[in-house]
């Protein structure tokens, strides 16, 4: 049965963020041949509905309003419900960001609908949707369906692979008029920090530093090799409160769950709670200078070694492809 699914298209820093179009790649799946409908909340935000619709969207709603020029969850969730209300979907998928970490469930408990998270396959069977999560940090997958109302959904970036871009695809772009009134919040200012270049959840190459980097400079052959594959820094806890580098650098159980293509693990021991954030990536490398490391029981490649001399060693051998 066709159903009609909304995806809200994730913005950043002027861009659609590469999760918007793999959320479209599911909805089209889950649409079963019905209509997907982007949405883009913001302000000025029409021009990016063309990469939405290039990406498969058959069409496009914008809201658009000074008080949404920031993210709010308050306004945010005000615009998407009148979207809901106008569109009449039967479900809608957010990236598994902190944006949709944060929308979703709002707007799923205010419709008294059902929300599954963090999916990373869905299939249609016989009027219901089947959504395919992990679980017990990687080690299981459950498969859910929703019985209650819409569907919401937030995959995990970096899974579900988007369509080709088709740049002759055209459809309508639409916005949508309305007051976003009696924000309890407002952001006046945001403050960023550096860029740290690729972000790190979308990343398809991450060289990741453990405590083994031993310093903060031990950092640096890593940035200089991820800087050659186009990839981004991560870390062990190890690392982060060995204050070797920032907690927004931390990958694992209680920081982000990543799957790139290619993780290459730096002076990692590979601890259970590490694993749980990484162990899912399509091909790992580790580098240890302990034969006996967990993180080799996980690893496609392993190199034993010491990674002061190993990683240089790559990045030389990377410049020259
Ligand atoms: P270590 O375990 O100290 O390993 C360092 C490794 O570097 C060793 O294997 C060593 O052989 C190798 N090494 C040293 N020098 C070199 C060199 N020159 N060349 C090559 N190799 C070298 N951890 C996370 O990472 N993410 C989480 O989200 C997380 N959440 C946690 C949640 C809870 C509730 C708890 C209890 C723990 C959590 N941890 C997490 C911590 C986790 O248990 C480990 O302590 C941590 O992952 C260890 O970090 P590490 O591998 O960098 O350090």
């Amino acid at each position: 049965m066709s159903k009609k699914m909304v995806v809200l298209g994730e913005i950043r820093e002027g861009s659609l963020r590469n999760v918007s179009f793999e959320a479209i790649a599911a909805a089209k799946s889950a649409a079963q041949g019905g209509e997907v409908v982007g949405v883009l909340v913001g302000q000025s935000v029409n021009a990016l509905g063309s990469d939405l619709i290039q990406y498969g969207a058959d069409r496009v709603v914008t809201v658009e309003h000074a008080n949404l020029a920031q993210y709010t969850s308050d306004g945010y969730a005000q615009a998407l419900l009148a979207v809901i209300q106008d569109v009449n979907p039967d479900g809608i998928i957010f990236g598994h960001t902190a944006l949709g970490k944060d929308l979703a469930p709002r707007l799923a408990a205010k419709l008294n609908s059902g929300l599954v998270s963090d999916v990373t396959r869905i299939e249609g069977a016989a009027g219901n949707l089947i959504f395919t999560r992990p679980i017990y940090s990687g080690k299981a997958f459950e498969k859910k369906i929703i019985t209650d109302g819409l569907s919401f959904v937030t995959i995990r970036p970096n899974n579900i692979v988007p369509l080709v871009k088709d740049e002759s695809r055209t459809g309508d772009i639409s916005s949508l008029k309305m007051e976003i009134k009696d924000l309890r919040s407002i952001i006046k200012e945001v403050v960023s920090k550096a860029s740290m270049g690729v972000d790190l959840s979308e990343a398809k190459v991450i060289v990741a530093g453990g405590r083994g980097v031993k310093s903060k400079e031990g950092f640096a052959p890593l940035q200089e090799l991820a800087k050659i594959l186009g990839g981004a820094v991560g870390a062990s806890r190890g690392a982060c409160d060995a204050d070797y580098c920032d907690y927004s650098l931390q990958i694992g159980q209680t920081g982000k769950v990543v799957t790139p293509d290619l993780y290459i693990a730096c002076g990692i021991s590979g601890a259970i709670q590490h694993l749980a954030g990484m162990s899912n990536s399509k091909v790992i490398v580790a580098i240890n200078k302990d034969s006996e490391a967990n993180i080799f029981n996980v690893a496609d490649y392993g190199i034993v070694g010491d990674l002061f001399e190993v990683v240089p060693m790559l990045t030389e051998e990377f410049r020259k492809l």
